[in-house]
């Protein structure tokens, strides 16, 4: 080696060194090692670094610098990138104010990234350590490393085993020792290793004889400053073409120019022990410790979920509304008792008692009914529904099909027509004639209860005094539709049997109470569950036909295949050939279909002959996931059920056992893996649909909850619903407080957090779907 490849070789540690705050970290085993073994050519400075480890930081930071100029570097703030001059920056500054260059701004827009807020928010996906850099030579057999790696030579190797391309690169790290790295089925990246260059390589390290070997997981050019290495680095969600070097250098740049991120939340942050949201930035992109990492995100998801629910809070109303004040007397309850067949649950009296409280108060009622399918929502809703009518108000529940407003349709004519309420139905499928009497009964006033579809949002529906709106199984409609319905706003019950867990409630609904009612009417017995596999798969349909000789009748499910039209119809092709498939099995049995291609009044004439006893197997697609009894189904079988959320399988579960005839579940598991039946055993051992949801939501994430995910989950960046319970506790403490002094987030002292929840709204916003 010549003198000038020792010094480059010692250049770069001593200026990571120095960056790193001179600590000696950066080179594993000490400076002093490094020098022992490179610094022969440089005598001089051994002396001035002699004895590196038992100096105070503020001499190492001394001598390091003159050692550098000994090395003829420049020092101190050469290692990281000059940032321009501070001007006055705001948030909403253009990204331009960093001056990218044309592509990097191109780059930066390909991101969505526009201004200052922007790139600040564009959080780390994960960090690398590259804190202490090492050398191949003192790592381990099998561990993982990062070093540092100037490429010698490279070739792409062909291995006789079929279709196995190596890329194998000689490298020499920053001590000289050489050692190979490899990739495996990339031809592509020796593009992008051009002899002579310097990059930073992560990945295992494999020892054989004297030679080392780095299975390269992850690499990157060195780049020209220290914000890839020496540190705790950043590595960002970026595309194909968007190098991580140019993120960090542009993110660096945007905390240097500006560093004092005004913080929305400074009234507040001491008393809840928060650190400036400046600090937090930095920190999030650049952590000097993991410690500091921590309190970092910490503070940032804070902020997330205090934006969320000061969001949610804000657009369902806050809770301050004035609503209608009902009155109840004793005796119009016990009217209503009177016409039911059945005395009502425990559970059932206590939700009708929170219910009938909120409609007596003078707020306006927001309240969240949860129950199991089949625990009896309906008929307490038919009860609020009653009281509002006694009051001479009007009553409306919206329902996601047409086939389930029919069914609510026929339950409340039942108990409420021999009150002497008037019920109608307005759903899509009616003639324009008959949709336009309905309109005209409501305007009037002449209806008092009316049970639809979303065509009762829909223009031209207007009430003549609408007191309270009942929407069942909320989920599928968007919040968008809810508050359309709210224009008058009347008092709204929510029914759900989606179990979301409370912390999920609270904050997609911001301030809806919620009720559970989390008993079942007595006499049912709970529906046995098993879990069968492609081999046993034949015995679910042998139970099958034991079950239809019984005169019972049985539920085929199938996995619905997701959205577009090819999709749609390999799902049909699907479904008809297990109708085929399971027609050659039985040959005596009925079968019928049911599919998401049918129309609306296909599926409900094939639900209806169903119900009739016209067949006495139902191969469907999941839309019967909700609401409609057959009271003679004993037997849900369900194919391939690891497609289906944990949630998703509980409901479905609760269509048969609704006549109280001893029923059954069969999950068939399309493949075995130990994940899949570790989910579908939580089915199989509980029948508790709030603990189901929970495992859902612990096991597969929150964002994964199907038939959630479209109902205006939000969209998080940090945060994570399952598991930041108590900052959502927090968060949403301090939201309501702020609302609560300040509904508009008018004062002075909330500029700044009205600013970010409009600015950052759509980062964090519910995906509204229709
Ligand atoms: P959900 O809407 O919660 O799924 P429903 O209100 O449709 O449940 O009730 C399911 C079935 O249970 C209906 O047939 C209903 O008549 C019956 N039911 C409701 N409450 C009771 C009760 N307290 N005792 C007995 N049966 C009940
Ligand atoms: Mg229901």
């Amino acid at each position: 080696m010549t003198r000038e490849e020792f010094k480059a070789r010692l250049l770069r540690p001593l200026q990571r060194e120095l960056a790193d705050g001179a600590r000696d970290r950066v080179v594993a085993g000490g400076l002093e090692r490094l020098l022992q073994n490179l610094g022969h050519p440089f005598p001089e400075l051994g002396q001035v670094l002699a004895g590196y480890r038992q100096m105070d930081p503020a001499t190492r930071r001394a001598r390091l610098e003159e050692a550098l100029r000994l090395l003829g570097a420049p020092t101190s703030q050469a290692s990281t990138p000059a940032a321009p001059k501070a001007q006055e920056l705001e948030l909403d500054t253009p990204l331009e104010a960093l001056a990218p260059g044309p592509s990097g701004r191109k780059k930066l827009a390909e991101l969505g990234l526009r201004t200052l807020r922007d790139l600040l928010h564009h959080y780390p996906r994960r960090y690398e350590d590259r804190r202490v850099l090492q050398s191949v030579r003192t790592v381990e057999e099998g561990a993982k490393a990062t070093v540092v790696g100037k490429v010698l030579s490279r070739e792409l190797v062909k291995t006789p085993r079929k279709g196995l391309q190596l890329v194998q690169v000689r490298f020499m790290d920053l001590w000289g020792w050489k050692f190979t790295g490899l990739w495996f089925n990339q031809p592509w990246v020796l593009k992008q290793m051009p002899e002579g260059a310097s990059l930073v390589l992560s990945g295992r390290v494999q020892r054989r004889g004297g030679q080392v070997t780095l299975m390269v997981e992850y690499f990157e050019d060195e780049g020209a400053e220290s914000l890839s290495t020496g540190r705790i680095v950043p590595v960002y969600p970026a595309k194909e073409g968007i190098g991580q070097a140019f993120l960090r250098r542009m993110v660096w740049r945007a905390l240097e120019t500006f560093p004092k991120v005004p913080d929305p939340l400074e009234p507040y942050r001491q008393g809840l022990g928060l650190p400036p949201l400046a600090w937090a930035l930095h920190q999030a992109h650049f952590p000097e410790s993991e410690n500091a990492l921590e309190q970092a995100l910490h503070r940032l998801k804070f902020d997330e979920f205090l934006l969320l629910e000061l969001k949610v809070m804000i657009q369902s109303g806050g809770s301050a509304l004035l609503g209608r004040v009902f009155r109840v007397k004793p005796e119009m309850i016990s009217r209503f008792r009177a016409v039911l067949p059945f005395p009502l649950t425990r559970a059932q009296e206590r939700v009708l008692d929170e219910i009938l409280h909120d409609m007596q108060s003078e707020r306006q009622m927001a309240r969240l009914v949860q129950g199991d399918v089949g625990s009896g929502k309906t008929v307490v809703a038919a009860a609020a529904l009653y009281i509002a009518a006694q009051n001479g108000a009007q009553g409306a529940l919206m329902a996601p099909t047409e086939i389930l407003a029919k069914q609510h349709f026929d339950n409340l004519t039942r108990y409420l027509y021999p009150l002497g309420v008037s019920v109608d139905l307005l759903v899509g499928s009616m003639s324009p004639s008959e949709k336009r009497q309905v309109q005209q009964r409501l305007k009037s006033g002449e209806t008092q209860v009316v049970v639809g579809t979303h065509a009762l949002i829909q223009d031209g529906v207007a009430f003549h005094d609408l007191g309270l709106a009942v929407i069942d199984e909320e989920h599928r409609f968007g919040v968008l539709q809810r508050r359309r319905l709210l224009g008058q706003r009347p008092d709204v019950l929510v029914m759900s049997a989606t179990p979301i867990p409370r912390s999920l409630a609270l904050t997609m609904y911001g301030d809806l109470e919620v009720s559970q009612i989390d008993e079942l009417p007595p006499g049912r017995t709970p529906i046995q569950t098993k879990i069968l596999t492609q081999k046993t798969r034949a015995q679910a349909y042998a139970f099958a036909r034991q079950e239809i000789q019984k005169g019972h009748q049985v539920f085929v499910v199938t996995p619905m295949i997701e959205e577009g039209e090819s999709e749609a119809t390999a799902e049909l092709a699907a479904a008809t050939q297990l109708v085929q498939e399971l027609q050659n099995l039985l040959p005596e049995v009925r079968i019928g279909l049911l599919h998401g291609k049918m129309k609306a009044e296909e599926k409900d004439a094939v639900m209806e002959r169903f119900k009739q006893g016209a067949f006495d197997l139902l191969v469907s697609t999941t839309v019967i996931e909700v609401g409609v009894d057959i009271p003679r189904a004993t037997l849900m079988i369900i194919e391939n059920a690891e497609r289906f959320g944990l949630a998703q399988l509980h409901q479905l579960r609760g269509r048969v056992g609704r006549g109280g005839l001893a029923s059954y579940c069969i999950l068939i598991a399309g493949e075995t893996s130990k994940r899949t039946l570790n989910r579908l055993r939580v089915i199989e051992a509980s029948t508790d649909g709030f603990y189901i949801a929970e495992q859902d939501l612990k096991l597969r994430g929150p964002g994964e909850l199907r038939g959630l995910r479209q109902s205006g989950m939000p969209d998080l960046r940090l945060g994570d619903l399952a598991s930041d319970q108590e900052i959502i506790e927090k968060s949403r403490a301090l939201a309501q407080a702020i609302l609560e002094a300040d509904p508009y987030l008018d004062k002075p002292e909330h500029a700044l957090l009205k600013r970010e929840l409009q600015a950052r709204a759509e980062y964090i916003g519910f995906r509204e779907v229709i």
